[in-house]
């Protein structure tokens, strides 16, 4: 077998600076796996802050011209850019399930809701207008309107390789900012298609830049002085370390970390038609989704039914390739990653839960090198086990059975991450009472997985969120924009 670096299947990628493909002045790469295969597909160069500073050196070049184009016009390549999205849209789901492993059908769903991100950076000028009041004083006017920043930049986690990178790419150019990202090592190929895509809408060389890398090149976003924004996605400690680095820098932050999500179901909630709901929580995306259920807490006579039909449901679900049809849980990113899971596993074995459904044996004849790990069930968890406290990130449902709601809300109002959260309940107080006293940002009522559409704000709270401003929406214009107040007066 050659070295990976010689053989014609393996991509070596290269960084996207000033509207060209460059290589990255390294000779350090990150092999690209497809999770299902286990086969090495790529090469991620692994940049350093040389070419980070090339890269900021071509946003901040582009910058001027960029943010005198007139923001119609601005709009008009977003516009292309879904069209372009749009034509390319099966291909782009592809690159998704093979570097990342989700099914097809979970590629597709993140896919479009990249594209709704373009679709509401497209109404920039309307999003983007300021406000004005005549007559302050005797004769004086006072305006207020949105410039943009300069050149801003975003670092992604490996987990949605073409969803991410959009709650800030249109939102940061539409406003007339120039722009740096940092793919996931893990997860080049989306971006490096995405932006071939944009490559094709008349966007100026510079606007848009992609540095390939790790730590390096994300600590070098973080110091360098000609970015003035930092948009970060990720797991906590990163997510605290970006924002303590980056804002020390001098720059506006923006850290999106971790999660440990729990999900309450009360005795009167509609079970035939929640428990489809409740399993998607757990083990859609193999776990791996910022907003997945972890932690089911039913309450009082809801433990039995909930349990009971989480186990039938779990045990139903096909692993396997998520390009085959019919597959409904795919692998986990890496084979790091599948030790990490199967060790969160034994460690709920030896700290006293009861397993239900073992996942740790799973074994897809026709893919031996996966990375698969089975849908697993755990009862009688506490908070205070590792399982019931920490982010396992993979297809684990841990079941902490409460006496009443109130105990429930107290469960997860005392863990330290608050990203999302639902309840399962056919009781509007209950429910009131639920989101009223959520800690978490994003609640859902009788829905699984609490995702903000793109016209939203996306972001938890406490360490699951470091910043002011959240993701997309009119909180991701106002993050990429100072208010600029002019006050006249005409003799
Ligand atoms: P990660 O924190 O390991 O990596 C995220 C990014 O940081 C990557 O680009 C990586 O190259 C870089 N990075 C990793 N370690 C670093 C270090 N020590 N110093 C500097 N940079 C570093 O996260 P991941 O494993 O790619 O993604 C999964 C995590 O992301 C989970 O914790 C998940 O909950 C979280 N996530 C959160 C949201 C949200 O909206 N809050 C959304 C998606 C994912």
């Amino acid at each position: 077998m050659p070295d990976v670096a010689d053989r014609p299947d393996v991509l070596t990628l290269d960084n996207f600076i000033g509207g060209r493909w460059v290589k990255a002045r390294t000779a350090e790469f990150f092999d690209v796996h497809n999770p299902a295969v286990g086969d090495v597909i790529g090469r991620t160069p692994l940049s350093t802050s040389a070419d980070v500073e090339l890269a900021v050196q071509a946003a901040a070049q582009a910058f001027p011209a960029w943010r005198d184009t007139p923001v119609n016009a601005r709009a008009q390549v977003l516009y292309k850019f879904k069209g372009q999205l749009e034509a390319h849209f099966e291909e782009l789901a592809r690159t998704v399930t093979t570097e990342h492993g989700k099914t097809l059908d979970e590629a597709r769903g993140s896919v479009r809701r990249g594209i709704e991100c373009v679709e509401v950076a497209c109404g920039a000028p309307s999003l983007m207008q300021g406000s004005g009041l005549e007559d302050i004083s005797a004769g004086i006017d006072c305006h207020v309107v949105r410039q943009p920043l300069g050149v801003v930049a975003a670092i992604a986690p490996f987990n949605f390789p073409a969803m991410v990178p959009m709650w800030f790419l249109p939102f940061a150019i539409a406003t007339g900012n120039t722009f740096v990202l940092k793919p996931s090592e893990q997860v080049p190929l989306s971006q490096r298609k995405m932006v071939d895509l944009l490559q094709r809408c008349d966007l100026p060389p510079g606007v848009v830049n992609l540095v390939n890398g790790g730590r390096e090149v994300v600590n070098a976003i973080c110091d360098h002085p000609g970015i003035r924004a930092v948009s970060f996605v990720g797991s906590t400690p990163v997510a605290r370390h970006v924002y303590t680095r980056a804002t020390a820098a001098g720059k506006r932050a923006q850290a999106l970390g971790g999660a440990k999500n729990f999900v309450v179901v009360m005795p009167d909630a509609d079970f035939d038609r929640s428990i489809g709901i409740i399993t998607e929580s757990f083990y859609g995306c193999a776990g791996e989704r910022c907003l997945a259920g972890s932690m089911l807490i039913p309450v009082g006579e809801a433990h039995q039914p909930a349990r009971d039909r989480l186990v039938e449901a779990a045990k139903a679900l096909k692993v396997g390739d998520g390009m085959v049809p019919g597959v409904t849980m795919g692998p986990v990113i890496s084979a790091p990653h599948r030790e990490r899971v199967l060790g969160y596993i034994d460690k709920g074995v030896q700290e006293g839960a009861k397993l239900l459904v073992d996942g740790r044996a799973a074994r897809v004849e026709e893919r031996p090198n996966g990375y698969f790990v089975g849908p697993t069930v755990f009862d009688e968890v506490s908070t205070k086990m590792s399982i019931g406290s920490e982010e396992i990130f993979g297809p684990v449902a841990s079941i902490c059975p409460a006496k009443t709601l109130d105990e429930a809300i107290a469960l997860m109002r005392s863990h330290p991450n608050a990203n999302a959260t639902s309840i399962f309940t056919s009781s509007g107080k209950a429910a009131r009472e639920f989101a009223k006293h959520a800690t978490a940002s994003m609640v859902g009522v009788n829905i699984g997985v609490a995702a903000p559409m793109a016209y939203f704000p996306f972001g938890g709270a406490k360490d699951s969120f470091f910043g002011d401003l959240k993701a997309h929406g009119r909180d991701g214009i106002e993050f990429y924009t100072d208010k600029k107040v002019t006050i006249s007066r005409w003799f």
